[in-house]
């Protein structure tokens, strides 16, 4: 705890200090409290303050930005999205976890691998329902990794995604209410596979529910950048929308997978030249 003090008495310290021509060049975070490293090779505590206007969210519309009906994700996810901290406000709005049963893995790297959601167990015939009021994205068929799945936007811009379900109660563009039924699971998967993500970025929906009584964990919840950290070093994904300036060798570094597997996995040759805007399957 002590520690902890002193590292927030620091930061004035450091807010002078930033007036100084240093450069940061890198930063580790926890929580809200960032170590940044100067190239001088000197280093400070900073304690971050959620930026509350990047989490100002047109409500008026939901749909406008990244629309995406057909994939699981609007986007792709990105490290490069998740910079600025943001504040998501519930504003009092009704919420429901979105399954009865018990939580059976959280978030976090499992087998070496990302797990980028929680497992809640399921009965066969158990019913999902929609986590706070929002706007289906997507509902259906996903493709092996989450299978019939079901993505609600809601209107402070947070994403949550259902997947592994049995049947899918729900259609894209509906409006849908917090609690209300939108899949079946339990008989496919013995859990349901929870993810909670602000513009493709998955977080710990722990962050957002208490999972063993399933209520808010607030009102108003802070995300720091430190909650992505693991896309620095993980990145699951499953496929790549080229981007201008996309190399093959640059794809396959960032999702740590081989050339020759994104070759073969979408029928190209490490010399073809990449569309943009060309969705590349990067997983089996
Ligand atoms: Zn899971």
């Amino acid at each position: 705890m002590k520690r902890i003090s002193l590292a927030i008495a620091l930061c004035s310290v450091c807010a002078l200090s930033f007036s100084q021509a240093k450069v940061a060049v890198d930063t580790i975070s926890r929580g809200n409290l960032s170590v940044v490293i100067f190239d001088d090779k000197t280093w400070q505590y900073i304690e971050i303050q959620p930026d509350l206007k990047s989490a100002t969210i047109d409500t008026t519309d939901i749909k406008s930005e990244n629309w995406v009906t057909t994939s699981v994700y609007a986007q792709n996810p990105d490290y490069a999205r998740t910079k600025d901290a943001s504040v998501i406000d519930f504003g009092g709005a009704a919420s429901s976890f979105p399954a009865k049963g018990k939580l059976v893995s959280g978030f976090g790297m499992r087998s070496g691998k990302m797990h980028t959601g929680i497992d809640i167990a399921l009965n066969s015939g158990d019913a999902v329902v929609a986590a706070f009021d929002g706007i289906v994205r997507f509902a259906g068929w996903s493709g092996s990794k989450y299978g019939n799945a079901v993505v609600v936007r809601h209107y402070n811009g947070l994403e949550t995604v259902y997947a592994h379900l049995d049947d899918v109660k729900c259609k894209v563009n509906q409006k849908v209410n917090a609690g209300e039924t939108i899949g079946v699971g339990g008989k496919t998967s013995n859990h349901l596979h929870f993810e909670t993500r602000l513009k493709d970025n998955a977080f710990d929906p722990e962050i957002v529910f208490n999972a063993q009584t399933g209520a808010l964990v607030a009102d108003r919840i802070p995300i720091y950048a430190s909650n992505f950290d693991y896309m620095k070093f993980v990145d699951n994904s499953q496929y790549h929308v080229v981007k201008s300036g996309d190399t093959l060798s640059a794809i396959a570094r960032k999702y740590h997978v081989s050339v020759k597997q994104i070759c073969d996995l979408n029928g190209i040759k490490e010399s073809s030249i990449l569309s943009i805007g060309k969705r590349l399957k990067l997983r089996p």
